[in-house]
């Protein structure tokens, strides 16, 4: 629903987005993750016309945005949760989005109760908490029913409830056939919400990949063991595993299931006190990946 070809944006002498090629699929939430300045803002900026592509192209639909008939039916987005009228009622805005676009009034009154606004739709927005003006930018983004959604940095500042909320409701709109695309520098974020990931460092394109593909190839898999001989240990597990000292009877051993550490240790006859898998970190594995890109880089230049 959304391609990127050849994307690239250069602004002076930064290339701020470079030669980026992607697409995202309907019925999917897509992750789109890179650290802090990698470029995810300006690239969602030209898949909606808001920025002109120094080269290469992004269409929706197989359309520009610029070319839209009904840019509001065809995409969903939010940029900006602060762009809002402080003198305006959620409602009025609502209702002056919907005319503006050929959008039948019938729509504002869905989309409030669709993001828990029905309440207070008659307050003016300058009165509104963050999370309540970023429900105001999700009902915007809904009001024409659009098959894509398009979220940059969603859960910014949010507290759980309004995280937990905004993950529910990117799940139901991909559930339901919608393509969702969302940005954020938090890998975390991703493991919970995205199917599909794609990962950017310095404006390139370092992964394209499913989300548990990426767990799968990225997770290191880990295993704490406590030891009261934790140097005989060390040595018998040299050969071919990665160990390292933790604490003063700890290894942090990677490469081994714990099963099979257990079972290396009894043979052995060495005692252990703890064994334990560890979680993988995903935020660390994506940092490699953002930083290998950027070492890349620095190679072929
Ligand atoms: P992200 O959204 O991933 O944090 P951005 O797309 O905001 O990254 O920024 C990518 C790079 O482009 C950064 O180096 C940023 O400083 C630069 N940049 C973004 N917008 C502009 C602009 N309007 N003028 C000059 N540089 C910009």
């Amino acid at each position: 629903m959304i391609e990127v070809r050849g994307l690239t944006k250069r602004y002076g002498d930064v290339l701020a987005v470079d030669d980026l090629t992607f697409a995202v699929r309907t019925g999917e939430v897509t992750g789109f993750l890179g650290p802090n300045g990698a470029g995810k803002s300006t690239t969602l900026r030209m898949v909606l016309g808001l920025d002109a592509a120094t080269s290469g192209t992004a269409t929706v639909g197989g359309r520009p945005y610029a070319d839209q008939p009904a840019p509001l039916k065809a995409v969903g987005a939010l940029l900006d949760a602060g762009a809002v009228l402080p003198s305006r009622t959620a409602y009025h805005h609502l209702l002056a989005l919907a005319a503006g676009n050929g959008l039948p009034r019938g729509r504002v009154a869905e989309v409030l109760a669709e993001v828990g606004l029905e309440k207070v739709a008659g307050r003016r927005t300058g009165t509104y908490s963050l999370g309540m003006r970023q429900r105001l930018g999700i009902a915007a983004a809904l009001l024409g029913d659009p098959p894509v959604l398009i979220f940059d940095e969603p859960l910014n500042g949010l507290d759980p409830e309004g995280i937990v909320w905004i993950r529910g409701l990117m799940r139901r709109m991909a559930a339901e056939g919608r393509a969702v695309l969302m940005s954020s520098h938090l890998m975390s974020e991703m493991a919970l919400t995205a199917d599909h990931l794609i990962v950017i460092g310095r404006g390139r394109l370092v992964a394209d990949t499913g989300m548990k593909d990426f767990i799968e190839a990225h997770s290191v898999r880990e295993v704490f063991v406590r030891t009261p001989r934790p140097a005989a240990l060390r040595r018998l597990l040299a050969a071919g595993t990665d160990v390292r000292a933790d604490g003063a009877d700890g290894l942090v051993v990677s490469g081994l299931e714990a099963a099979e550490v257990g079972a290396l240790a009894a043979a052995a006859g060495i005692e252990l006190h703890e064994l334990t898998p560890r979680q993988p970190s995903l935020e660390q594995a994506f940092m490699d990946l953002t930083r290998d890109s950027v070492e890349y880089q620095a190679e072929v230049a």
